[in-house]
C-alpha cells in the first residue's frame, strides 16, 4: 500500500466536500476576551470570538486566574500519577466534593474531560453491569455514543427527545433487567432542551436508571447553576449526572455525580479514570473556585440568556434564519457546507468576527449553520457590529434572509 497517498487522497475528499478543518490560531487576552489575536497569513487581526465555549467568560476571570496561580505556586505543574498511585491531591478531593454538592449527590468522580467521562462511564456500566441494556437518545454526542459502541451492550437509539418511542422501546424488557436511559439536556447545535421530567417519568415506569449529559447546561441552568436538571426539579430524580469543566466553568476536565455505590463502581471498574495521570492540581484548583463562584452568582446567568434572547432578536428583526432555539445558543442556518464555509472566512476576513462553520457530520447535510455564542462580555456595540457584518454576508453571497415579521 502507498500509505501517504492513501492519506492525502482522504484529506483531499474532505476538501473537496467543504469539510476540511481549519484551526483558528488564537491568542485568547484575559483583560480582553470576547476580542483576541488571530494569527493569519503571516499576519495579526484583533477579532471578535463568537463561538467560544467559554459560555460566560470564566476561564478569564479573576476568579479562576488568581485559584490557578496560588495552585502553581503551592503544588506545582502536574500531579505526579495516577489518582491509584500518589496521584490524588486535595484539590481533587476539594472539587469532587463541590460538584457532588453542587448536584446535590453523593459523590462526584473526576476525569480529563467530558469526553473521557462519557466514555468511561457509559463503558464501564454497559461491559460490567450483567445484562445491562443502553437506550439512547438518537441525537447524543459522540463521546456518549463511543462509549456505549465500545461497551458492547445492547442498544436500542430511540427518536430525539420523543419519550413515548422510549417507552415503546423500554416496554420490550421486563423490570428486572438492568437498564439505562442515556440523554443530555441541553443538545449544543440545535439548541433545543429535553423534556426531563417526561423521560424520567418514563424511566421510573420501567425501572431504568438515568444518565444526563449536562455539559451544555452546567454552570448556566438553575438558581444555583448546576443545570437543566435543578431548574426542571428533577435533580434527585436523575441518578447519573455527567458534566465538563472545559465550557461554562472555563477550564478543562470532565465527571459524573451520583450515589457512592454508583460513583465507587466506576472509580473502581472505569480504565479511562483509573489508568491514566490525574489531572494538574491547578486545574482542580481552578475548576473549584469557578464552581463556587458561579453557585453563587445568578446574576452572570440572567445577563447570559439576556445577551443571548438579544441577539437572536436582533437576527430576526433583520430576516436572518435564526434557528429555534430555547437556550443560549443562536444557530444561524447556511444550509450549504461551501456557503458556510465562505460565510465564515468571509465574516472574519472582512469584519474580524471569528465564527466557526458548523458542517456535516456535526450536524446534517442541508443544515450547515454558523453557531453564535453571546457570552455576558458581549456588548450590545458587539451585536450591532457582528449584525452589520451578517447582512453584508448575506446579500454578498446571497444567501436567504426571511420574510421581516413586523411586515
Ligand atoms: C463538548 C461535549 C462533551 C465533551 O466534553 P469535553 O470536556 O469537551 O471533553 C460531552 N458531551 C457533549 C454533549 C459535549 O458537547
Amino acid at each position: 500500500m502507498n500509505y501517504d497517498e492513501f492519506f492525502q487522497s482522504s484529506l483531499d475528499d474532505l476538501r473537496t466536500g467543504g469539510n476540511y478543518r481549519v484551526f483558528a490560531d488564537l491568542e485568547r487576552y484575559v483583560q480582553t476576551f470576547p476580542r483576541a489575536r488571530n494569527h493569519r497569513d503571516g499576519k495579526v487581526h484583533d477579532i471578535t470570538i463568537w463561538c467560544s465555549n467559554d459560555y460566560l467568560g470564566m476561564g478569564v476571570s479573576d476568579t479562576v486566574t488568581t485559584a490557578m496561580k496560588e495552585a502553581i505556586d503551592r503544588c506545582g505543574g502536574g500531579a505526579g500519577g495516577t489518582r491509584n498511585i500518589s496521584g490524588t491531591n486535595h484539590y481533587h478531593v476539594l472539587l469532587e466534593q463541590e460538584l457532588a454538592s453542587w448536584h446535590n449527590k453523593d459523590a462526584a468522580l473526576l476525569f480529563s474531560s467530558g469526553y473521557v467521562a462519557n466514555m468511561t462511564a457509559l463503558m464501564t456500566l454497559g461491559a460490567k453491569v450483567p445484562g445491562m441494556v443502553l437506550f439512547s437518545d438518537a441525537l447524543n454526542h459522540n463521546s456518549m455514543i463511543e462509549g456505549i459502541r465500545h461497551s458492547r451492550a445492547p442498544r436500542h437509539v430511540w427518536k430525539h427527545n420523543d419519550y413515548d418511542d422510549l417507552h415503546r422501546q423500554l416496554s420490550q424488557y421486563d423490570r428486572e433487567t438492568p437498564k439505562l436511559v442515556i440523554f443530555e439536556s441541553v443538545y449544543s447545535m440545535d439548541g433545543d432542551i429535553a423534556p426531563l421530567e417526561k423521560i424520567v417519568e418514563v424511566a421510573e415506569h420501567h425501572n431504568a436508571m438515568t444518565y444526563l449529559d449536562e455539559v451544555h447546561a452546567v454552570g448556566m441552568y438553575g438558581e444555583s447553576g448546576s443545570g437543566v436538571a435543578e431548574r426542571d426539579g428533577v435533580v434527585d430524580r436523575i441518578d447519573i449526572i455527567q458534566g465538563t469543566m472545559g465550557k461554562a466553568i472555563g477550564v478543562v476536565g470532565g465527571y459524573v455525580a451520583a450515589k457512592h455505590s454508583v460513583v465507587d463502581f466506576i472509580r473502581s471498574f472505569g480504565a479511562g479514570f483509573i489508568f491514566t495521570t490525574s489531572m494538574p492540581p491547578t486545574v482542580a484548583a481552578g475548576a473549584c473556585a469557578s464552581v463556587r463562584y458561579l453557585r453563587e452568582h445568578n446574576e452572570l446567568r440572567i445577563r447570559h440568556q439576556e445577551r443571548a434572547a438579544t441577539l437572536k432578536a436582533r437576527m430576526k428583526a433583520l430576516g436572518l434564519p435564526a434557528m429555534p432555539s430555547v437556550s443560549h445558543i443562536v444557530p444561524l442556518l447556511v444550509g450549504d457546507a461551501a456557503l458556510c464555509k465562505q460565510a465564515s472566512d468571509m465574516l472574519l476576513e472582512k469584519h474580524d468576527i471569528y465564527v466557526q462553520p458548523i458542517n456535516y457530520p456535526t450536524v446534517p447535510k442541508g443544515t450547515e449553520r454558523l453557531r453564535f455564542t453571546a457570552t455576558p462580555l458581549h456588548t450590545d456595540a458587539d451585536i450591532d457590529h457582528l449584525c452589520t457584518a451578517l447582512v453584508d454576508v448575506w446579500e454578498t453571497l446571497g444567501l436567504r434572509r426571511e420574510a421581516l415579521a413586523a411586515e
